[in-house]
């Protein structure tokens, strides 16, 4: 089945009408699916009697979600093939599906690969993209035939010579990543003018330079920076040609966002490399994304264990509530501090009511109207907060729940157990799209 996504890759061109209100309709149908998980949930636990644990946040994870992003990137990318980012999520039944579809896979430790391999994924679909790498780590992919990795400075090709000089090298360059939400060229990637010298040093030391890396920053906003950094890899090819190297592939990395900024950064990416890398030039082209498959696909629930009002000193009456769920920014809000998200609530459940997704639970026709709220995560540092301010029309009481979708990437990986709070928490997963299923068999 790792052929299968090529049949849906392409929809028909003449009938975009068409496909619009099929996707409409299987967005609907995945609303409700995911709508179903969470009120099973929440609808089981009652705080008033439940044993400690079992209010505990939770994700709900729709694997259809995954799937529609995969075709999406297929019709957009077709000549791209994903490997994707593990540290993103590392999910156990996500990486199955993605595996399942064919993708490869970026890992950064020798933990990721670990966890790809005992799947059962061939080591050639795994490439190392950690240009700073550590030694044991190196003689253990050596070790395991994980030969595709990426290098960005001189004392890392001396490192890759002694402990394993078989490997299949990738050049990361710098790029600008200024409209990023998570710079990453502060910290890796070698400048352009340091790059001849590299692949120099490369060809001195007998190392095998296979390709060219880059990664315009996770979260990129601005789609010049793919032109540019595909022009600056295009350079460093010749580069590598002069040097006596035929670099076969070409590692656009990560930094795709999933949501509609995709087509039009997907678009300007296509673009450059039909003009730099066209298909005739026998370059296969690779990237990296991982918030792209991720994000939209996990939704978290959170219970409301505390509250308090605010008075109004001048008129003695309740201005606001300041409510406390049980996960926060040292939880699976650590993407607030690290990947700089603006996760957004929604009441999911109040006063014994569910109400995932109705018009009625977050329908304010002012931003003005409805009772204001700032929400905490629920350990002892005032840092810990997660929004603000919001308002509902409902009055929020412990017991609540609230929900907050796109919650996939850089989020449950980051999680820590300060204060004493799990960060293992419970993953339902639904699958909205049959083809998914299928593949895993569901
Ligand atoms: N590849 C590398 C080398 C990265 O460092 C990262 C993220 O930090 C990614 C890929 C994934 O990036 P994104 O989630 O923005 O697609």
């Amino acid at each position: 089945g790792h052929h299968h996504h090529h049949h849906h890759g392409h929809y028909d061109h003449d009938d975009h009408a068409h496909h619009d209100h099929h996707e409409g309709r299987r967005i609907e149908a995945a609303k409700q699916l995911i709508g179903q998980a969470l009120r099973n949930r929440v609808e089981s636990v009652d705080h008033e009697f439940c044993e400690p644990g079992d209010e505990d946040t939770f994700f709900v994870a729709d694997l259809g979600e995954v799937y529609r992003q995969h075709l999406r990137w297929k019709l957009n990318l077709p000549r791209v093939k994903p490997f994707y980012a593990v540290k993103c999520n590392p999910d156990p039944k996500l990486l199955e599906l993605l595996a399942a579809l064919g993708n490869g896979f970026d890992c950064a430790s020798k933990a990721e690969i670990e966890q790809v391999l005992r799947m059962g994924v061939d080591p050639s679909r795994i490439i190392y993209a950690q240009p700073c790498k550590t030694n044991s780590y190196v003689r253990y992919v050596a070790q395991q035939g994980v030969r595709q990795m990426t290098f960005d400075n001189a004392d890392e090709l001396r490192k890759i010579a002694r402990l394993y000089p078989e490997a299949e090298l990738f050049l990361r360059i710098l790029t600008d990543d200024s409209s990023s939400l998570c710079r990453l060229s502060l910290k890796f990637g070698a400048s352009l003018d340091s790059t001849d010298g590299l692949l120099a040093l490369a060809r001195d030391l007998g190392l095998n330079v296979v390709g060219v890396s880059f990664h315009v920053g996770s979260g990129a906003s601005d789609p010049r920076a793919f032109l540019k950094a595909v022009q600056d890899a295009h350079v460093v090819f010749q580069q590598a040609a002069a040097h006596g190297f035929a670099l076969r592939t070409l590692d656009v990395g990560g930094g795709f966002c999933s949501d509609r900024s995709f087509e039009e950064m997907a678009g300007v990416l296509r673009a450059a490399l039909d003009e730099y890398f066209p298909a005739h030039s026998g370059v296969s082209l690779i990237a990296e994304p991982g918030r792209y498959y991720a994000s939209s696909a996990f939704t978290l629930a959170c219970n409301v264990i505390a509250r308090r009002a605010i008075e109004d000193a001048a008129s003695q009456s309740v201005s606001s509530y300041m409510l406390y769920v049980n996960d926060g920014l040292y939880g699976n809000f650590s993407s607030i501090m690290f990947d700089h998200q603006n996760p957004v609530a929604k009441v999911l459940r109040c006063g014994g009511r569910t109400m995932y997704d109705t018009p009625a639970a977050h329908a304010l026709e002012e931003p003005a109207e409805g009772i204001e709220y700032s929400i905490w995560g629920p350990t002892c540092d005032g840092i810990d907060r997660i929004t603000e301010s919001i308002r509902f029309p409902h009055l929020l009481d412990v017991g609540d729940w609230l929900y907050f979708e796109d919650m996939g990437a850089y989020t449950k990986c980051s999680a820590t157990t300060f204060n004493g709070f799990t960060n293992s928490h419970d993953v339902i997963y639904v699958c909205s799209e049959p083809g998914a299923r299928a593949l895993l068999n569901l």
